[in-house]
This record gives structure tokens, C-alpha cells and sequence, in this order.
């Protein structure tokens, strides 16, 4: 058999005269040669004639063809494939000609049917749609590459790839950049998801946020989330064209480097409402940004910076990150400095006790964190200790004003703990033993002013010490030993 024109059956459609005495039978051949036969006797089956064209032999019978009631496997079936755009659709419609008795010109002739049609919207709003326009399509199989293949699934594959070979060749404008070689690895129906999100997100035109994911900040608030909805999210649905800008450029430049972490953007978004101060922040470079904030710590972040702001304004705040942590020589030290301080704050829910023991101390990570130990102490002591220190009435008996100096015991783990602060040492240590009447520590005066401690040990000065364990002056240690001498000493003797 030849078939001259690829997209086309060859029919044959007989139908009955007026007299009701003979069937013209009308062959239409792929060849497009067209002829007709006449028969005398009352037989609706067509004579088996050759094509005097091409010699072709085998005409489907037009009629019997679409009223097939059973389930058919067909050698060979030509369908064509039509391309269409309007304003708002690419549309492909898969098309078969099939012959028709037309009874006002009283002619045969073949029309077109439609089998499939498929298209895909220009906002991108939908996925593609496809509708099945003709029963013989679930009807029918077709016997090709040696198996049979079910037609409405050729047919559907089909559809879809013209489609999306229609669609990149006649790109509207959003999706002018993407490139086809990007894709070419996927699925078809992967191919089309992207070309979707990317015309419906027009302003976004880079390859990579399509496989943008951030599936922690994802769970922690809202489900289902689309990418673009993912970037409203971490600019905290702010409007700015500098900060979504910034954002952005924030994201191509780290994706580049080590992949997008938005967890900082994201904390950054949420606390600072400066713009100018927020687009410093997301300007820090992506390998520090990824490691300020991490999806460990992000939440107990966003509750510490909400604090931190109860005692500083947005531009100290912002300098703490943009330039004490960024600092040349020691930029790791002071990450690590702050990751411990968050990690602390998440410990023993120490973020929830700042407000009762933070004391504001100048800004900077070192000293921050610093502050936090000295919270994290107290209240790692709170928990398993009381807080109100009991002492012997021997001791309590010798504080008061000796000479020129002021001898006070700790009442609180917070006093003891202030003490340490002032005096830059390990005094908060003690706690335990003078809960366990181990140890007994002063703290002494001059001028309300605090300025050494002394322990005591079984009522002898153990050791006395000034700011970060420098020595007493001589003439305040002679009034030290002295005091010693004079109260305790002589009570035990
Ligand atoms: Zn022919």
C-alpha cells in the first residue's frame, strides 16, 4: 500500500440512491484520488476495488467506522496535528478527515473532525487543558511499533508535546528567556509545570527559582506554598521594590555560591522595619548570612531580637550584624560567640527568663554573649537550686561598715550573680557551695562601690580578690584582716 499523503485514511462511504434500488459507494483515497461506484443490487458492503491511482486496496468503512460498538485494534489510523494561538490560549487540536453525505448538494466529501484538543492558558493560571472531542477515541487501540497501544493515551502524548514545542517557539513574552536546553532532560509533564509557574510568576526570569524549596520555614507557617509566595513570605509581604530587589539579588548571588538558607532574610524581614537597615542586612555576604541564623535557632531568633529591640534601637541592632560580626580577624569567633548565645537561649527556655535578668550591657557579640552566660547561670541555678542564700547568724552578724570599707553577704543567686558581673569572675560558681554551706563569700564596699570579694572557709579568709581577680590594694587588705580578726576569729575562739 501507498500513502502519498501521511495525514490521511482511506475511506469508503456507501450510501443508499433515492429509489432505494442501488448504493453508491464513494472511495476517497489516501492518495487524494477521489472515486465512485455504482451497485445494482440492494448490498451495503462496498466492492473490494483497487485505488487506479496508487493501488491501494484497503478503505475503512466511513459509517460502520464510527458506530463500532466493540473494542477494535486498527494497523493503522492518520490523524493530523493543528496549531492555533488567540490572545489568551495556545490550543493544539488533533484532527482526522472522515468522508460525509451531504443532502442538499447530494456529494460526498470529506470534512474534519476533531479527535483531542489541549491548550494551555497565558497567565499561566491553570495547567494545561485538554478535552477528548470524539468516543472513538477510548474505542479504540492502534497496532504500532509491534504493540498495541491504547489511542487515547498516543494521542494525549502526542498532544502534549506539540503543545509544549508550540509553546516554545511562539514564547510570549514573560518566558522569552527561558531556555530550552534547561528543561530538555525533563518530564513532559514536568516541562509544562515549569513553564507555568514561570507564567505566572512573570517577574521572576531566572532558571533556578523553580527549584527553589524551604521546607522548614515552609511547615512552620503555611502549607502549599508556591515559590513567589515563598518570596512575599520572606520579605514579610513587603511592598518596597529596593528590599524585594535586594532580596532577590541576595538569592541569584547565593544560590551561585552555596545555595539559598532564608532563614536570616526571613528574621530580618520580621524585626527590622527600616528599609535602609534591612537592605544592609540582607547585603551580608551569603556564607555569614547562612550561618547567623539556621533553621535550628530561627525561632527562638526572631523572639530574641524582638527583645533585644526593648532595649535598642533598629540601627544598633543592625550594626551588631553588619559590622561586630563582620569584623575581619575575628568574624568567626563572634559567630560562634552568637550561635552560642542562641543556642543558650534555647536551652532551658532561657529565652522566656530574660526579661526578669538581663542587664543592657553596649552592643556588641562579644559582650552580648557575655550577658547571656551570666542569664543562663542564674537561671540553670534557679532550677535545681533556691534562690534566697541562708547563712549561719555568726556571719550575718559580722556584715555591716568596718573602718572604710562595707562588708555585705550575697542575699540572692541574682545578687551573687550581679556581683560576679561587676567584679568579672567566676563568683556565680559558688552558688552551690554556699547553698551547701561549703563556702561563704563578701562582698565589700567602699562608697556603696563594690570592690573585692572574699571567701571564707571555716571562718578564715580563703581568698580576696578585686576586678577580674587582681589583687586587694595593701592598705584595704590590712583593714580586710583586720575585720577577720576582729569579728569572726574572735566569735570561734
Ligand atoms: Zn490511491
Amino acid at each position: 500500500m501507498l500513502f502519498k499523503c501521511k495525514n490521511m485514511n482511506s475511506w469508503v462511504l456507501s450510501i443508499k440512491n433515492k429509489t432505494n434500488t442501488k448504493y453508491y459507494h464513494h472511495y476517497f483515497c489516501s492518495c487524494t484520488k477521489e472515486f465512485r461506484l455504482q451497485t445494482e443490487i440492494n448490498e451495503p458492503d462496498a466492492p473490494d476495488i483497487l485505488c487506479p491511482m496508487c493501488g491501494n486496496d484497503y478503505f475503512k468503512d466511513a459509517v460502520v467506522f464510527e458506530n463500532m460498538k466493540s473494542t477494535k485494534i486498527w494497523k493503522y489510523f492518520k490523524w493530523k496535528s493543528v496549531k492555533s494561538e488567540d490572545k489568551d490560549y495556545w490550543n493544539i487540536s488533533l484532527k482526522y478527515q472522515t468522508p460525509i453525505y451531504d443532502n442538499i448538494t447530494h456529494e460526498a466529501k470529506l470534512i474534519s473532525k476533531d479527535l483531542l484538543c489541549i491548550k494551555l492558558k497565558k497567565d499561566g493560571s491553570v495547567a494545561y487543558e485538554v478535552s477528548y472531542k470524539s468516543k472513538i477515541i477510548s474505542q479504540y487501540s492502534l497496532f504500532l511499533n509491534d504493540k498495541v497501544q491504547a489511542f487515547k493515551k498516543l494521542l494525549f502524548d502526542e498532544a502534549k508535546e506539540n503543545l509544549y514545542n508550540y509553546v516554545m517557539i511562539n514564547k510570549s513574552k514573560s518566558i522569552q528567556w527561558i531556555d530550552n536546553n534547561d528543561i530538555i532532560e525533563f518530564s513532559i509533564n514536568d516541562k509544562f509545570k515549569y513553564i507555568t509557574f514561570f507564567l505566572k510568576n512573570s517577574h521572576l526570569k531566572e532558571h533556578r527559582f523553580f527549584f527553589w524549596r524551604m521546607n522548614n520555614i515552609h511547615n512552620y507557617t503555611i502549607k502549599h506554598a508556591t515559590q513567589i509566595e515563598m518570596l512575599d513570605f520572606i520579605v514579610n509581604n513587603r511592598k518596597e521594590k529596593s528590599i524585594k530587589k535586594t532580596l532577590y539579588q541576595g538569592y541569584e548571588n547565593s544560590i551561585n555560591n552555596i545555595g539559598y538558607c532564608p532563614y536570616s532574610d526571613y528574621i530580618f524581614s520580621r524585626n527590622i522595619n527600616n528599609v535602609d537597615l534591612l537592605i544592609k542586612l540582607y547585603g551580608i555576604h551569603p556564607i555569614i548570612k547562612q550561618q547567623i541564623f539556621t533553621d535550628e535557632t530561627f525561632s527562638v531568633a526572631i523572639e530574641f531580637i524582638l527583645f533585644l529591640k526593648l532595649h535598642y534601637t533598629e540601627k544598633q541592632i543592625v550594626k551588631l550584624f553588619v559590622e561586630d560580626m563582620q569584623d575581619v580577624k575575628e568574624y568567626k569567633e563572634r559567630l560562634n560567640n552568637w550561635r552560642d548565645t542562641l543556642r543558650m537561649l534555647q536551652t532551658i527556655n532561657t529565652i522566656n527568663s530574660l526579661q526578669d535578668h538581663f542587664l543592657k550591657v553596649k552592643l556588641t557579640t562579644k559582650k552580648l554573649h557575655d550577658e547571656i552566660v551570666r542569664v543562663f547561670n542564674i537561671i540553670s541555678y534557679e532550677i535545681d537550686v533556691k534562690e534566697n542564700f541562708e547563712y549561719d547568724e555568726k556571719y550575718l552578724s559580722t556584715c555591716g561598715i568596718y573602718e572604710k570599707l562595707e562588708f555585705k553577704l550575697p542575699q540572692t543567686v541574682k545578687e551573687l550573680s550581679l556581683w560576679a558581673k561587676t567584679l568579672h569572675n567566676c563568683m556565680l560558681g559558688y552558688s552551690r557551695k554556699i547553698h551547701k554551706k561549703q563556702s561563704i563569700i563578701y562582698g565589700v564596699f567602699k562608697a556603696k562601690e563594690l570592690l573585692y570579694a572574699v571567701e571564707l572557709n571555716n571562718f578564715r579568709i580563703v581568698q580576696a580578690k578585686a576586678t577580674a581577680n587582681g589583687n586587694v590594694s595593701d592598705e584595704d587588705m590590712k583593714v580586710i584582716k583586720s575585720w577577720n580578726n576582729n569579728s569572726l576569729v574572735k566569735i570561734q575562739a
